[in-house]
């Protein structure tokens, strides 16, 4: 990071977001979904749970269990370990999805199921279930401990998950003479996806690549990229545990212009004072809030440094 420019020399600083920045369809939906079980829950005075985290995002995830849903532990619902607190309570299925075997379990329990899951990947759980239908061998180009995944994999039991180009050429031997498709995590990178399909592609003569990608990840990228040319410095806001948010921050980093990534305002680094024009982004799964809170915050402590100066 270069030290070379002082706080001393930024009069006023300008913030530009990115065009496109922050939660996506998805993620929205299912976070104004669970609100509206808390207070349904409320008024019946059940408890609401999510089915793990709803968002990759600790301050969302907090704002939540303020608004009184609780974050049931996946690994042990599915053990049956929490049926004691799941029973008749009322259960939001996060955007990511479930298997159809978390949605049985929990009726089980006399537990009402609401699912928020993304249209988007309701989508790419019924086109697997459809190709196995109609005899391919199922491929999903993703990665195995997401959650999206595994539902994907509950919906069409049988598909195979593949993680690199590497997997996917060994597979496409194992697979030789079988017609097979490929889906793909919403949330993967399309050049991975690229990779992955050209092996299978290459291995087995009668393939269909199923383009299951969503937009929202390469429109944030691509709205990045644009603002990255306009301005001295970056700041992504978002969870440090989302995939998509580390992803735009290593875009953001490979850009050539010094960037951070923070989760809160209270994380701002003193150098980017030194900055005057800020480009401001946040990931898919990123509260609005949140982004406020940082374009005021840096507004704010460059007035009073520019004060100082
Ligand atoms: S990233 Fe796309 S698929 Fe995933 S929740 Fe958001 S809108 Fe849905």
């Amino acid at each position: 990071m270069t030290k070379s420019r002082t706080w001393a020399i930024v009069i006023a600083m300008i913030i530009i977001r990115a065009t496109v920045l922050g939660m996506c369809m998805g993620v929205r939906r299912a976070g104004d979904t669970a609100r509206r079980a808390a207070v349904e829950g409320g008024r019946l005075g059940r408890r609401v749970f999510t089915y793990g985290p709803l968002i990759h995002n600790p301050q969302a995830v907090a704002e939540l269990e303020r608004a009184g849903l609780t974050v049931l532990d996946t690994a042990a619902f599915d053990r049956g370990d929490l049926d004691e607190e799941a029973a008749g309570s009322i259960v939001v299925i996060r955007a990511h999805g479930a298997p159809p075997e978390v949605f049985e379990h929990l009726r089980r329990l006399g537990a009402t199921v609401v699912d928020a899951t993304c249209p988007r990947v309701l989508r790419s759980q019924a086109k697997a279930r459809e190709l196995l239908e109609r005899g391919y061998a199922v491929a999903i180009a993703g990665d195995r401990s997401h959650g999206e995944v595994a539902g994907i994999l509950g919906h069409a039991p049988g598909a195979v998950v593949v993680e690199n180009a590497a997997e996917a050429e060994r597979l496409a031997v194992e697979w030789a003479g079988r017609r097979v498709a490929l889906i793909a995590q919403t949330t993967i990178k399309k050049s991975e996806y690229d990779a992955i399909a050209e092996k299978l592609r290459r291995g087995c003569p009668e393939f269909l690549a199923v383009e299951t990608l969503c937009p929202a990840t390469a429109e944030r990228q691509a709205s990045l990229a644009e603002l990255a040319a306009r301005v001295d410095a970056l700041v992504v806001v978002g969870g440090k545990n989302s995939a998509n948010t580390q992803r735009l921050f290593m875009a953001a980093a490979e850009s050539g212009k010094p960037a951070w990534h923070i989760e809160t305002a209270e994380e701002l680094p003193p150098e980017i004072y030194a900055y005057e024009r800020i480009g401001l982004t946040a990931g898919a799964s990123t509260p609005d809030s949140m982004v406020d809170d940082v374009e005021r915050a840096l507004l704010e402590n460059a007035g009073a440094k520019g004060e100082k100066a």
